[in-house]
């Protein structure tokens, strides 16, 4: 045997074997992470038959948190008859030089929808109609227990043009749909999904 790093695991194992990986490393992560009961300082133990850890002094159960994040692909009509476009942005960390969707975590007291119209917001300055819901995946690369849940919107205003917030993002732009560039996301992330669900694979 030999050890692996998730994102080739999922790059290349069929489900559910890529699914059962990510699950592994975010309970290890958690585990690891969650040693000690945070209200009385007693070393937690692991609840048979959950993803729960129970302090044995004073009963608090944790259970294996799950952060919450959406992405969106925005779309507007295109300009004269032509194919419809996609706002594509490259991220300031991480994998800078791939075109990504804008995205971001869930806050405390906010709906998906909500969090959607906000990140939206904040990171290129468009506002968008209501997101359709397409797709989630588990992504054990953002910390333990991330869960993507992927929308499509049409911004309100097609003739507004994306202001980035340079904490996020370099760059946003619009793409034709039968024009997108080469360097996009990999095939077995969501945001490829996504994608291909506006473009059409290719
Ligand atoms: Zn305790």
């Amino acid at each position: 045997g030999r050890w692996r790093g998730w994102r080739s695991l999922a790059a290349e194992l069929p489900e559910p074997h890529a699914a059962l990986a990510g699950r592994a490393l975010a309970v290890v992560t958690w585990r690891r992470t969650h040693r000690w009961c945070g209200a009385c300082r007693t070393e937690l133990a692991d609840v048979p038959g959950e993803t729960a850890r129970r302090c044995p002094a004073c009963g608090l159960t944790g259970f294996l948190p799950l952060s919450v994040a959406v992405l969106v692909a925005i779309t507007r009509p295109g300009r004269a008859g032509g194919p419809d476009e996609l706002l594509l942005v490259r991220h300031a960390y991480g994998p800078t030089e791939l075109w990504a969707l804008v995205a971001g975590f869930v806050e405390a007291g906010e709906s998906l929808e909500a969090a959607a119209h906000r990140e939206v917001a904040e990171e290129v300055g468009l506002a968008i109609g209501r997101p359709t819901y397409v797709d989630s995946q588990p992504w054990a690369m953002s910390g333990p227990g991330t869960l993507l849940a992927g929308f499509t919107a049409t911004v309100t205003d097609p003739a507004a043009e994306p202001v980035v917030d340079p904490r996020e993002l370099t760059e946003a732009r619009w793409f034709p749909v039968d024009a997108l560039p080469a360097e996009l996301p990999p095939a077995y992330s969501i945001s490829r999904w996504l994608i291909d669900a506006v473009a059409g694979p290719h």
